[in-house]
This record gives C-alpha cells, structure tokens and sequence, in this order.
C-alpha cells in the first residue's frame, strides 16, 4: 500500500516564492499533468524533484492527485503532490515490475462486465476486485446486458458476487433496467470504471449523462487486442450528477502489485468460513490435504471461477516475509 507520495517540498508562498494553486489531476500524457482548477484546466509538467523519491514507483503523479501548481510558471510546473485518500495500483506490465498508480482519490470503483457479447469474464473481475479490497476502495459490479441473458447467467453471478461481498446491479442499458439505480450511486461522488471493451461503458454513461458524447463501440476488435495499447486514465465532470468518472481504458491483465500470498487470502472473503476447518491453520489452498476451501469449491458450494483466479493470482504474488518453503529439506548424500 505504498505509493502514498506527498511530494517533497512544504510548498507555501514567501516572499519572492510563485504563488501557488491547487488543482485536480484529469489526465496525465508523457511529459505533462492537464490540471483543473476549477475555472480553467492548466498544462502543468511535474518538477524534477518528484522523480526522486519513487522507490519502484513508476509514475510519481496520476489522474485524481490533487496538486500544486504555480500557474504563472513558464513553463508551468507540478512542485507537490497533496497525500491521497487512495489509490489503485498494479504491476506496471510484464517487462516492467514497479508499481503503476492508476488514479488516486476515488469514492468508489464500478467493475463493468456483461452477461453476453462478452461473455462474463470472472478472472477480470476477480483481480480487479481483490485490488479494490487491498486498496480499500468500495466496489460495485455492474452486470450488463441482462436483456440477452435467457439462462439465468446473471442470477448465478450476482450469488457468487453477493457471496464474496461485493454489490451487485444488473441492468441493460437496452431496456433501461437498473441505470437509474447506477446513476444514483454516483451521485456527488468520484467513481472509477473498469471493465473490458464491449460490456457497455460507454452506452451507459452516455444514457445518464448524453453530454458526455462517449463514442460507443468505438474501440475496434483489432485495437482492443494489440499489443501496444496505452493506458490512459482520465477524470470527467458528470454536472447533473454533481460527479466525476475515471476511465481506465486498455487495461487487459490487472497483476495485483505487492501482495504477498497471505494477503491474498483475505482477498476472497468468502473463502474465510470454509477455511477455518482446513488441516493446517496457514493452509493456502493450493496443495495441502483436508483442505476445506477446496473440498467446498468441488461441493459445489464455492465457486470454482473464483476460486480458479485465486490460483492464479496466488501463482503471482509473492511469499510473505521470513516465508520457510513448505518442503523437506533435502537430505545430505
Ligand atoms: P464499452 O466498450 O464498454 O464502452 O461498450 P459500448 O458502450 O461501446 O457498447 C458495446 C456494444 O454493446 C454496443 O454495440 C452497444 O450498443 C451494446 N450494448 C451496450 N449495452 C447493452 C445492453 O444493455 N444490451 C445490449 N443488448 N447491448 C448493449
Ligand atoms: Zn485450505
């Protein structure tokens, strides 16, 4: 839970210092901070200083930060970052292990997925959601496109959902249902948006807000699957809602940054009454005998979508400290 950079300079106003303004990151590019100010968005490039002190922190300033600025500056610079409330952050890419901090100070995140046209991906949610729970920030999911849903799909994915502790909605932007239940959860707040491309982001933001003019299916199939897609998050005013909304668009694989596999567990609360009665007090679920949470996920009574991501992202993260491999050591010849 680091990455919870103040900058390094008390900034203030003396005596021959710029005089200096307070804003809200909206968009981050290569080299310059775009900064509300609330009457004028202001190119802002954050000061050498910054880059100091990252400790394996790839990007010292993120969509959502609030900032000083000295706006007379020329050029204009960044000089601090104000501490956050929160953050989300993940591993960088798979060339590259530092910490990424998506945006920063949010109320809540919604994770968007769809029953159908796509199909529901449980390990998108699944890692996105045990990130919110990390990172303390209180998550919804949306399940779009119930009116496709002839089978019942979005029943059993609200059960396991509910299960794990994480609200629920289901809706069609189609049909109108359960949008205005999602507009009245923004209201006043900043919410981020996560969610693969063709769930219907776009089409339900623009039914609640149609100023935002989002393009709907626009990002194309080949686009979407490239490899060389960017990450850039940026903040939007919602004015009828009193709200603002990160997107965070191009994120494929969200790798949980830090987490070691103890950590972990308490990601899948769930797990939590089942594991109680497994064998071994520190049981992780992944190979010991009389292990309850797995005996309880091929009863049936677990989900084995969840409880396939908890695989894979234990897989990932990294032992805990003064961790002793559970092996017999070998013996001498
Ligand atoms: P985004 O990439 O998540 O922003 O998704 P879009 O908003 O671009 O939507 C992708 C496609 O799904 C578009 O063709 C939408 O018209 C369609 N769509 C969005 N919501 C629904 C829904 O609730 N039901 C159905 N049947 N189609 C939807
Ligand atoms: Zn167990």
């Amino acid at each position: 839970r680091s990455a919870g950079l103040a900058g390094p300079t008390p900034a203030g106003t003396r005596a021959g210092m710029p005089e200096y303004e307070q804003g809200r990151v909206i968009r981050v590019d290569a080299k310059v901070c775009h900064v509300d100010l609330g009457d004028r968005v202001v190119l802002a490039a954050p000061r050498g200083a910054l880059f100091e002190k990252l400790e394996g922190v790839k990007n010292p300033i993120t969509v959502g930060d609030m900032v000083r600025i000295d706006p007379d500056g020329d050029p204009v610079h960044v000089h601090e970052v104000l501490p956050r409330r929160n953050h989300l952050s993940r591993v960088a890419s798979s060339h590259d292990p530092r910490e990424q901090v998506l945006f920063a100070n949010v109320d809540q995140l919604f994770c968007f997925g769809s029953v159908k046209k796509p199909k529901f991906s449980s390990n998108r949610a699944d890692r996105i959601l045990a990130a919110c729970l990390y990172h303390e920030i209180p998550a919804t999911l949306i399940l779009n496109k119930i009116d496709l849903d002839k089978k019942g799909l979005a029943d059993e994915i609200e059960e396991t959902y509910r299960a794990a502790g994480v609200k629920v909605i289901q809706t069609s932007v189609e049909t109108g249902a359960g949008v205005e239940e999602v507009a009245e959860l923004m209201r006043g707040k900043t919410t981020a948006l996560y969610g693969a491309s063709g769930v219907g982001k776009s089409s339900m933001l623009n039914k609640i807000e149609p100023s935002l003019e989002l393009k709907v299916g626009h990002i194309s199939r080949h686009w979407a699957q490239g490899r060389h897609t960017t990450t850039h998050s940026s903040l939007h005013p919602v004015p009828a809602l009193d709200a603002w909304i990160v997107d965070t668009p191009g994120i494929r694989v969200f790798r949980l940054h830090d987490v070691n596999t103890r950590e972990l567990r308490d990601l899948f609360p769930e797990f939590a009454p089942y594991a109680e009665r497994c064998h071994f007090p520190d049981c992780t679920h992944t190979h010991e005998p009389d292990c309850a949470v797995l005996d309880a996920v091929e009863a049936g009574e677990l989900s084995v979508n969840r409880f396939a991501s908890y695989l894979e992202l234990h897989d990932e993260a990294d032992p805990p400290p003064n961790y002793i491999p559970d092996v017999e050591p070998d013996e001498d010849p």
